[in-house]
């Protein structure tokens, strides 16, 4: 039978790249969780996309009612759930207010963390029930959570601090905004969710690998500097930085590229190994990253692991 993967935020860039990278194939079917369903059917339409290969269910990660809702809609699909990928985000580096989601979380943590958090808890079960050979849950990471690399170390550097912003449950009213406690900075923010993704990846690896069987995985797709996440940057940012990746920093992939790569992470038989961040080389060859001391600390994952289970409502 076919493969069936739910691809979060699959309307556009990333997601769509990889959703079309994998119907091309004839061996999956790919459930298109986004939260502008017209969007989405456009998207994939005019990606190329043959209408038997997708079904678009309506997902907005910024409210967790919503995320209950897309489980139990997924499930009357009456369709095996073999793989997971978590890859939708919002970036807001020029925002100078926080805004929040259904729940008052702060949006790129409440969207990118939270709300991925609780959509991967709830469908751990489903993904233990298929009888697919390689089940597998993907979480989207990125290098600028990294701060053991050269784009992780340009500020706002990434810093969960004691989590103490996160324990007040980042609403701008009891605790601060941000998972350290500290001001409102969004593109901070966005690098603070990334690292939450990379932790929540590698502790589900060690409470459900071995248990499940289900592979855990995470990865930097590369530069991907022409996608939508960019859309909120200012103008003349938006016209130099795909230019600048391609030319100077070199880490420039192609949306097509970056997709293939997911898929990879998906499908490949090659790629099965749980608690993994894999990254590619200049020759598009995967291999398996070293995370920063950060976003490798396995009590910093614990202790997140904990919060973001009473933040959802799941402790
Ligand atoms: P895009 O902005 O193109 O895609 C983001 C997707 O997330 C869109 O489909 C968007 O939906 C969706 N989304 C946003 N908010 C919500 C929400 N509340 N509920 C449901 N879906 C939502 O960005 P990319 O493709 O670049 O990003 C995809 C992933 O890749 C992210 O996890 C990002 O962190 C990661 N990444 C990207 C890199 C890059 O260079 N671009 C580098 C490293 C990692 P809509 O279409 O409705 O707006």
């Amino acid at each position: 039978r076919k493969g069936t993967a739910v691809i979060t935020g699959a309307s556009s860039g990333l997601g769509l790249a990889t959703a079309k990278a994998l119907a091309e194939t004839g061996k999956w079917h790919v459930i298109m969780a986004c939260r502008d369903f017209l969007k989405a059917s456009r998207a994939a339409k005019a990606a190329g996309m043959d209408k038997d290969s997708f079904t678009i269910v309506h997902l907005d990660l910024a409210s967790l009612d919503s995320v209950r809702q897309f489980v139990k809609n997924v499930r009357q699909l009456e369709m095996p759930i073999d793989v997971v990928v978590c890859n939708a985000a919002v970036y807001q580096p020029t925002a100078k207010d926080p805004s929040y989601t259904a729940d008052g979380f702060e949006m790129s943590v409440g969207v990118n963390h939270l709300g991925h958090f609780l959509l991967a808890r709830e469908l751990l079960s489903d993904l233990q029930s298929s009888d697919y050979p390689s089940k597998r849950l993907i979480i989207v990471g990125s290098i600028t959570g990294n701060t053991n690399t050269l784009a992780g170390n340009v500020p706002p550097k990434a810093n969960l601090g004691d989590l103490r912003g996160l324990a007040g449950g980042l609403n701008g009213i009891g605790s601060s905004v941000m998972i350290d406690g500290g001001e409102f900075d969004g593109a901070k923010a966005y690098k603070d969710s990334k690292v939450c993704n990379m932790l929540t990846m590698q502790e589900f690896h060690r409470r459900y690998h071995e248990e499940t069987g289900v592979t855990f995985a995470s990865l930097y797709p590369g530069c991907i500097a022409t996608t939508g996440l960019f859309r909120e940057h200012i103008p003349l940012f938006r016209l130099l930085f795909p230019p600048f990746q391609k030319y100077i920093t070199k880490g420039y992939v192609s949306e097509e590229e970056a997709g293939k790569r997911l898929a990879q992470v998906v499908s490949d038989p090659s790629l099965t190994k749980s608690g993994v961040y894999w990254s590619w080389n200049k020759n598009s060859a995967s291999f398996e990253n070293q995370l920063s001391e950060e976003a490798s600390d396995s009590d910093k994952a614990k202790k997140l692991w904990e919060i973001s289970e009473k933040l959802v409502g799941l402790a």
